[in-house]
């Protein structure tokens, strides 16, 4: 079974180091169920292509397992040394297991970043075919390509067989493409070849920590995966049904609802014009722009030749993913030196973000509650230490003035509060006085007099000893 990736675009070669595989080599490694080997059969700086050989071994499974003994020819001859099967995906773990992992110590930078994937397939069984492998691929992003192959060329009468030629592209994080392929690949075979129990739970919620919960097809994928066992599937979905409060999908929903919201005073635009002007006056060209969604900052900012380096950091993949084809980041590739994005939690540290003039925050604060708000205060001002932080947040006083925003609430859901003035300016002289720097508060959109303007903004810049 033959299985490639291909990495496009800017220093491709990089594909080596990030799976942590040498280019010039060809690598064999013996697992349990037979050989799987390593090369490249491309390299170059624009295209990068590395290749796994699944050599399984169907009698040695037999004998392991004391199968067989009952004499089914099944077990000593079937599909399973041709097909992409669960054996990928425990060859994906093993062999790619630091990537898959998303570590990568060589290129640090580099391992979360979303980048231009291809990846082959020859041999895919799909039960439930082509629609079901468009079902699971293409919610994540995924343009899918396939070529079904007939059970027998000789006798076209016989019809269809549940075997896929696959071709898959995306831009994404190479270890979001390989815990896609690694639950993904036994879902669509509809098989496990070892025992399923409740540590597959386990797994599944781990490998699809950042994607799952918000799938579309995430009742089959669970069933599938967990074979079908009740109490297990059961276990799996009400966890991942908490974790989808407050992610991506549901994410994307409110905030188109809470942009609609703020439409009629402009208030989007001015918040980056704001920014913009901010990061001007404290003279910063390498610019962090921590949680930034769909990267509508870095767009604009992208356009001023003033900023040499921007990177956009998010924990949601998918954000991450629209950003990069908002920003058209395959298209032009030298627009990656000036412009990247990194896949990453605000709330721990990250020495990716080191060296930049200032770290913006525009509208995240909000989103985290409070040990985790102390978390990224430390993160960004005691460890990450630009000289310029730049903080944006709902004035909750002026929500009384949105219409359709019913008393109390917050613009939305997932804010775990929204501040009075006072409020903010109290958190905002308290962090400045306990990590050295200065703050001053600058007011956004058309305030009223008695509530204030609809957003505030605070400008940190560190106090030099
Ligand atoms: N700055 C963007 C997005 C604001 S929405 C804009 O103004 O359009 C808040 C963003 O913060 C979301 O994209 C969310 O995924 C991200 N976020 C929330 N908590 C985070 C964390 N702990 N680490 C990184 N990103 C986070």
């Amino acid at each position: 079974m033959l299985f490639t990736i291909t990495m496009r675009g800017h220093q491709a070669a990089d594909l080596s180091f990030l799976l942590h595989k040498h280019p010039a080599r060809v690598q064999v490694f013996g697992l349990k169920f037979g050989k799987v080997h390593v090369f490249y059969p491309e390299v170059s700086e624009t295209r990068c292509t590395a290749a796994m050989l699944l050599e399984v071994d169907p009698v040695a499974l037999v004998r392991r397992h004391g199968r067989g003994s009952g004499g089914t020819l099944g077990a000593y001859v079937n599909d399973r040394p041709y097909v992409a099967s669960s054996f990928l995906s425990v060859a994906i773990s093993q062999v790619f297991g630091t990537a898959l992992a998303g570590h990568c110590k060589d290129l640090p930078d580099r391992v979360a970043e979303a980048i231009p994937f291809e990846v082959n397939i020859a041999v895919l069984p799909c039960r439930g075919g082509e629609t079901v492998l468009r079902r699971l691929f293409e919610p994540l992003g995924y343009q899918v390509e396939v070529t079904p192959h007939a059970l027998d060329d000789q006798f076209p009468q016989w019809g269809t067989s549940p075997y896929f030629t696959v071709t898959l592209k995306a831009t994404c994080s190479l270890q979001a493409l390989l815990s896609h392929l690694y639950v993904l690949v036994p879902v669509l075979d509809d098989d496990k070849h070892y025992y399923v129990g409740e540590d597959e739970v386990e797994k599944l919620l781990r490998r699809g920590e950042r994607w799952l919960p918000t799938h579309p097809e995430r009742d089959l994928i669970t069933e599938r995966y967990l074979k079908y066992q009740r109490s297990l599937v059961r276990e799996a979905l009400a966890q991942l049904q908490e974790d989808a409060v407050g992610t991506d999908a549901t994410a994307e929903r409110y905030a188109a609802a809470e942009e609609a919201l703020e439409v009629p005073v402009r208030l989007n635009e001015l918040r980056l014009e704001a920014v913009l002007e901010a990061l001007k006056q404290c003279g910063a060209r390498r610019v962090l722009d921590l949680g930034c969604g769909e990267g509508k900052l870095l767009i604009m900012l992208m356009k001023d030749a003033h900023f040499e380096k921007l990177v956009g950091v998010d924990v949601s993949a998918q954000a991450l993913e629209r950003a990069a084809r908002r920003l058209h980041l395959d298209r032009y590739p030298k627009r990656r030196e000036r412009v990247s994005l990194l896949h990453g939690a605000l709330t721990y540290r990250d020495d990716r973000l080191h060296g930049f003039d200032a770290a913006v925050l525009v509208e995240v604060i909000e989103h985290l509650d409070a040990p985790r708000l102390r978390a990224l205060e430390r993160v960004v001002f005691a460890y990450t230490r630009p000289g310029c932080v730049i903080v944006t947040t709902p004035n909750r006083e002026y929500n009384v003035r949105f219409e359709s925003l019913p008393a109390g609430n917050f613009r939305h859901p997932d804010h775990r509060f929204e501040w009075e003035r006072s409020e903010f300016r109290t958190w905002a002289e308290d962090v400045a006085a306990q990590f050295d720097y200065t703050v001053r508060f600058v007011p956004i959109g058309e305030a009223d007099e008695a509530l204030g303007p609809p957003t505030q903004m605070a400008v940190f810049e560190q106090l030099h000893d």
